[in-house]
């Protein structure tokens, strides 16, 4: 981040524009919204200036600026046309060590000024620290038409209970859920729907009922979320929801910052990563962990690259939960076999190459691979391998030991779908030599059959893909 994105209190104190046309007047108007006692300085003032003084108190000063001027501001705007008396205010400014925003000029500038979608006292702010203000400009245009009007009623409506629910619901989470559960029920229904008195008295049954449960635990429960290969945008909308809802997250280092940065702001984040052969937390400490969170009330988010359920020791995770009668939820994901397989242009199954495609584990026990070769070798069949980086030289080596023809086409693919993802082709005999050569890392995927000679009649429809998804992510509302 390089700004910290605050929202400045500045209701009551001085403020300062220097400048007479349609960005000050800009500056002078968000000003006097926010409560200033606001002066501008100008030899004259402009069009749109002099309209809002029409409809608002200001005090206009013709002379010139002094450092008088400054007194008890904590913001100024330099919005002149002549750059002198920009950089005067500059200097006066950083002398007093108040904050300045020259328009146009970033470099002189103590802050940025975002665009905002006012719904107040809703606010929504969004700039792209001076990298891009089109994309800003169009993030607004697409939240003005979602953010409905009425949520500024809602805002204001669920402000004017605020304390009352802080005093009736002490416990963090149980007030979190209640306010989650007004916010998306029938309270804010009624109030969009301009009916203030039926929203008044759903909002008081909410309240009795609340004091009826008094302060008890919330009962926990646990989602185990697929999130797909690492493009957040291979998210489900079931996933994301989940995602927003938890209280607690426990994820590990196949979850990139992607995804990491849709969960919950405030939801209690920790690290369960495994480093190969290197096993930090193990799985029955991470079982306890979710059964403790789920016991204490929390809503525990369980993060798992891919799907929960394919190599990903869900089925192990849930049994526990099981067996302690934790309530829990599991939300598939895409695979890295799927995720992979589009992005790189393999398509897994083909009709003129594999009928069948199989997924196996390629992780060594005691250094050994422990596959049933009788099964991975067959005619028109893809197999992919997971886990299969670290022996891949083994895994090669057994498939051309067992039968299969050295020159069977082959493939890696190094962080699929997530940026800097790298596919290497070759065959069974060529591959391990090739993946040396690249440096491939972890997370990789290894893809065996003859479909991986449609990756280049196909590349077009793979570069497309990344393209596209390249621009969804700009256009994500
Ligand atoms: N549950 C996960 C798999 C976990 S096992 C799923 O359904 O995808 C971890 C293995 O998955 C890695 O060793 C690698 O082989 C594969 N993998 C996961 N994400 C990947 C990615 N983005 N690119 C390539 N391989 C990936």
């Amino acid at each position: 981040m390089d700004h910290l994105p605050i929202f400045l209190n500045v209701k009551g104190t001085r403020s300062l524009v220097v400048g007479s046309g349609f960005l000050a007047a800009r500056k002078a108007d968000l000003l006097l919204r926010a409560g200033c006692k606001l002066t501008v300085v100008a030899p004259a003032l402009g069009e749109e200036l002099a309209r809002l003084a029409e409809t608002h108190n200001f005090d206009h000063k013709k002379g010139e600026l002094t450092a008088q001027d400054l007194t008890g501001c904590r913001v100024v705007f330099g919005c002149s046309h002549d750059n002198a008396i920009n950089q005067k205010l500059c200097e006066l400014a950083a002398a007093a060590g108040i904050l300045v925003n020259v328009s146009d000029q970033p470099d002189s500038c103590d802050f940025i000024m975002p665009a905002v979608v006012d719904r107040s006292p809703l606010l929504v702010a969004i700039a792209s620290g001076g990298t891009s203000p089109i994309l800003t400009r169009m993030l607004k245009a697409r939240l003005e038409t979602t953010i409905p009007a009425a949520y500024g009623r809602l805002a204001e409506f669920a402000g004017s209970y605020r304390q009352r629910i802080k005093a009736l619901i002490p416990n963090m989470t149980r007030r979190r859920r209640f306010w989650e559960t007004m916010i998306a029920g029938p309270v804010a229904e009624h109030l969009f729907s301009g009916q203030l008195e039926q929203a008044k008295s759903l909002m008081d049954s909410l309240l009795d009922k609340a004091a009826l449960d008094g302060d008890q635990q919330p009962i926990g429960e646990v989602y185990l979320v697929g999130t797909g290969p690492g493009d957040p945008d291979l998210l489900t909308f079931r996933a994301l929801r989940l995602m927003q809802q938890a209280d607690v997250v426990l994820y590990d280092r196949l979850i990139g910052d992607g995804i990491l940065n849709l969960v919950r702001r405030d939801a209690k984040r920790i690290y369960v990563g495994k480093l190969p052969k290197n096993h930090t937390v193990s799985q029955e400490e991470i079982g306890k962990m979710l059964i403790r969170l789920a016991q204490e009330g929390k809503r525990v988010l369980r993060l798992k690259g891919g799907d929960p359920f394919v190599f990903g020791r869900g089925g192990e995770e849930i049994e526990t939960l099981a067996e302690n009668g934790i309530a829990f939820q599991v939300i598939p994901g895409v695979t890295a076999a799927s995720g992979c397989a589009a992005y790189a242009g393999i398509p897994l199954t083909h009709r003129d190459h594999a009928q069948a495609c199989i997924f196996v584990t390629g992780h060594e026990k005691d250094g050994k691979l422990d596959l049933n070769w009788g099964v991975l070798i067959q005619p028109r069949q893809t197999v992919v391998v997971y886990m299969g980086l670290s022996s891949l030289g083994l895994i090669t080596e057994g498939f051309v030991t067992h039968g299969a023809d050295p020159e069977t086409p082959a493939a890696i693919i190094e962080n699929g779908t997530r940026e800097g993802q790298r596919v290497i082709t070759g065959t069974l005999a060529s591959l391990p030599g090739k993946t040396t050569e690249a440096g491939i890392k972890s997370p990789a995927l290894i893809i065996i059959g003859s479909v991986v000679t449609l990756k280049d009649k196909l590349s077009w429809f793979a570069d497309n893909n990344q393209e596209q998804a390249m621009k969804d992510a700009v256009n994500r509302p």
